[in-house]
């Protein structure tokens, strides 16, 4: 029997295939627009809102890649547990002449999760065909009905070389209608590595226009607040990373009798570096005495940097200490910190 389960290579090619074959598509609508917007600009708003669905269908594709490729894997996967778990149903018979029918093949009904069915046909040709469930039960196929007077529709199939013509007739009001299904074999031609860095790679961790419209504005209100770096004297601060952080402090540290500063793994959470830090004194002091001293090293070495000691500060216990320092980089932390600094400075 066959196997749907294919490698995750051929899934992850098959959506950029799409990504890519829906991209070029917006793309040349884009560029005709911009040829229509340089002879008149009255059409720079529609060029603008094709360029907008162009980057957004990237962004949209790029971020769903990862979910759309596991669930058709996850898909086939049940597709093949299905036909492994079920056998071809025995003893379906013709409803003409009762003899047992052949297997043909099997299917699954609709897009996604769908039943498991079976065709079977009858070896004196008599018509219909019958379709089974995995349980042997008949599964009986919609019939068609004509869009118009709602009569019985009777299918008539035409296949030529490269296509299958199905053609609906209406037994009632005469009414035909013709698909045309193309069925020439298909060419699987090799993604082009330019075309999937362009329209997949490239639009990974790209923002969507409405995204991008939301950081100017905040970029707007960076500008607002220039005046106020000018006066808390913004590039006084000293951006420390966190090697220099940790040269920043453990030669201090030793000097006061704080050993074996050391940091843990530090968490980012995009908006700041989180990281726990120890020491141990041995200096034989009290707890109170030993935190003071610990505190006292990491405010001053720390005061001018974007690095701050994190509440509820440093615990000690048999002379082994402990906290926490958070460093920011956001533009408006650094600002609150400037602040900061200009306003003790003062006192
Ligand atoms: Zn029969
Ligand atoms: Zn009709």
């Amino acid at each position: 029997m066959e196997q749907y389960r294919k490698s995750d290579q051929y899934y992850i090619d098959e959506y950029d295939k799409k990504t890519i074959q829906e991209l070029k598509e917006l793309e040349k609508l884009m560029d005709e627009a911009e040829k229509q917007c340089q002879s008149n600009s009255d059409n720079l708003p529609d060029y603008l809102s094709k360029q907008i669905k162009y980057i957004d269908t990237g962004v949209s594709y790029a971020r769903n890649k990862n979910q759309s490729v596991r669930e058709n894997i996850a898909e086939d996967e049940r597709k093949d547990q299905l036909l492994q778990k079920n056998p071809i149903p025995e003893n379906v018979r013709c409803n003409t002449c009762n003899a047992l029918m052949d297997f043909k093949s099997h299917d699954f009904i609709g897009h996604r999760n769908g039943p498991l069915i079976y065709f079977f046909s009858c070896p004196n040709n008599h018509l219909p065909m019958k379709t089974v469930y995995a349980n042997g039960n008949p599964y009986l196929i919609p019939k068609a009905t004509c869009t118009y007077c709602g009569g019985e529709l009777v299918c008539k199939t035409r296949k030529t070389k490269m296509r299958l013509i199905l053609t609906d007739k209406c037994q009632q009001c005469g009414k035909t209608d013709s698909f045309k299904i193309n069925i020439a074999p298909k060419k699987i031609l090799p993604i082009d590595e330019n075309d999937r860095k362009k329209y997949c790679t490239d639009f990974i961790g790209r923002r969507t226009s409405y995204e991008d419209l939301k950081s100017l504005a905040a970029l707007g209100e960076l500008f607002d607040n220039q005046q106020e770096k000018d006066t808390y004297n913004f590039s006084q601060l000293k951006m420390l990373n966190i090697v220099q952080l940790e040269e920043t402090l453990v030669e201090k540290l030793k000097e006061e009798g704080l050993q074996k500063f050391q940091f843990e793994k530090p968490k980012d959470s995009n908006r700041f570096l989180t990281v726990n830090f120890s020491a141990v004194d041995n200096k034989n002091r009290e707890k109170t005495k030993s935190i003071k001293a610990l505190k006292k090293i990491i405010e001053t070495q720390l005061f001018h940097s974007n690095w701050r000691l994190m509440s509820p500060g440093i615990s000690y216990n048999l002379a082994f200490l402990s906290g926490q320092l958070k460093g920011y980089s956001l533009e408006e932390d650094l600002l609150k910190i400037a602040r900061e600094i200009h306003e003790k400075t003062l006192k």
